[in-house]
């Protein structure tokens, strides 16, 4: 029997007990990034809260299967149909193809974020690799009615739905509806000011680069369809939990209900998974503002990616989190004594199961509801502070880290060994150190090139961080 679980389902507005459709097993989607840029660290913030969730899932005893596509066509920088195709202009931007744009930002997505502990989705479908799969969606919302031909586009009717604002409550409905008719650029071709394209053939960029073949057209799926259709070819035709951002609960995902339940015939997903936003004090991150803040770039600066992890996991999901350096900094100080504390532990005799049991509990209590991090983090402290022996804590930091993915372990081991150093070696480490840096300091890369590998034929690795050169044996 699975632990108790619960959440905030944003389609009930409610946090509630969840319920998978076959006993023991979830099967989840999540919207995954749109490569023609970056990823920041606030999308990456959206994939570690999902990545503890997996886990969390896990941990409480359920066998998780998640997909995540890789949207490298179609999706416009407005939500609404409108703007500029993103890969093509990214293409634009840095005189690529659209497929060399896709390859380079796919690849840095995945180095991000596997470097912040997350684990990955068990299928990464690319968007391209489905287009047999959107066209039939198309073609059957056609023949049930649900779509319509104009101008040569295939739009969805959102007039034949009873309720089109799935997630928002009668207020924000009125809201909405106000919203989309101040914003949307017109469409001529749409018959509602909801409506949206699955299928374009006569766009405005008539250079997209990425064509295929239709009933309607050479032409190229829209954005919404794509999460549908690579959900529906790996899952079925049901899913129990739905992940994204904030900002894809309207339109994204209120698209892709309209169409996939219309195309089914029946209820697509019970549970609708949002997290929120990471800011900046200028205000919410973006890729298309300028200069992209990666977790990548936190490294080069001297950050440990797994301490933005650590970051991340000391607010709840559902609330906005604001980046700084100064709480980046204190997130840095409060994990370094994490580590210290645990590689202080001793493997000093057995285990006290009915201890490790009592704080396991603690902590799935804690993660299972609603995901709550921060108290998952208090119950790690306790534990360390705990009137039981080392072998026990150690346990538990493990057991712990199968949701946090903090790697303590691994980081106490790395401290500990650089405790154990031999002193002469450790002298013999410094000086090759301070020489390396005279050498830069005279331009004389060979020299510097030299001394790094010297130092790594004795099994020593430098890295240049912001606070100086660090090595460790390896
Ligand atoms: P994109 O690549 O733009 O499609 O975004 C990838 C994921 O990041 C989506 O699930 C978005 O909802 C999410 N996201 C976008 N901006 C932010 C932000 N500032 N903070 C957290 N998540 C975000
Ligand atoms: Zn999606």
């Amino acid at each position: 029997m699975a632990h108790k679980f619960s959440f905030y389902n944003t389609l009930d507005r409610r946090v509630e007990e969840f319920t998978p459709r076959e006993e023991g097993k979830v099967s989840m989607y999540t919207c995954g990034p749109t490569v023609y840029h970056y990823a920041h660290i606030g999308n990456i913030r959206t994939y570690i809260m999902q990545d503890v969730l997996i886990k969390a899932l896990a941990y409480a005893g359920y066998d998780v299967k998640r997909v995540m596509n890789i949207t490298d066509v179609g999706h416009l920088s407005s939500d609404a149909d409108t703007g500029e195709d993103k890969m093509l202009a990214g293409a634009k931007r840095e005189h690529k193809t659209v497929m060399e744009i896709a390859k380079y930002y796919t690849d840095a997505f995945f180095a991000d974020f596997d470097a912040v502990g997350n684990k990955r989705p068990d299928v990464i479908e690319p968007a391209t690799n489905c287009i047999p799969e959107f066209i039939n969606m198309v073609e059957t919302l056609l023949k049930k009615g649900y779509a319509y031909v104009a101008g040569g586009n295939v739009y969805f009717d959102t007039s034949k739905l009873k309720d089109y604002y799935v997630f928002s409550s009668e207020v924000e409905k009125e809201a909405l509806q106000v919203g989309v008719r101040d914003d949307v650029q017109e469409d001529a071709n749409k018959k509602n000011k909801t409506d949206f394209v699955l299928w374009f053939t006569k766009s405005k960029f008539e250079d997209q680069a990425l064509k295929w073949d239709s009933p309607w057209g050479v032409g190229y799926p829209g954005w919404h369809i794509e999460c549908s259709c690579i959900s529906m070819k790996h899952l079925g035709e049901y899913i129990d939990i739905h992940c994204g951002g904030v900002d894809n609960i309207f339109p994204h995902h209120t698209n892709e209900i309209a169409q996939s339940e219309s195309y089914l015939g029946h209820e697509w997903c019970k549970y609708w998974f949002h997290s929120n936003h990471l800011n900046d004090k200028s205000g919410k991150m973006s890729k298309s503002k300028g200069a992209i803040l990666t977790v990548s770039l936190l490294k080069e600066k001297g950050y440990d990616p797994l301490v933005y992890r650590f970051f991340c996991l000391q607010s709840h999901y559902r609330k906005p989190l604001e980046f700084s350096y100064e709480a980046l900094d204190q997130a840095v100080a409060a994990y370094n004594k994490l580590v210290k504390r645990a590689s202080e532990l001793k493997e000093d005799g057995a285990v006290d199961e009915k201890v490790k049991k009592e704080f396991e509990e603690k902590f799935a209590d804690a993660v299972c509801g609603d995901l709550n991090t921060s108290m998952a983090t208090t119950v790690l402290y306790d534990a360390l502070k705990a009137d039981t022996n080392d072998a026990t804590k150690l346990a538990l930091v493990e057991s712990f880290d199968k949701v946090l993915s903090l790697d303590l372990i691994g980081h106490a081991k790395a401290l500990s060994q650089d405790a154990d150093v031999d002193p002469e070696l450790e002298k013999f480490i410094l000086d090759a150190i301070e020489r390396r840096a005279q050498a830069k300091k005279n331009k004389d890369f060979a020299t510097a090139d030299a001394i790094r590998a010297e130092l790594l034929e004795k099994g020593v690795e430098i890295k240049d961080t912001r606070e100086g050169v660090k090595w460790q044996l390896i």
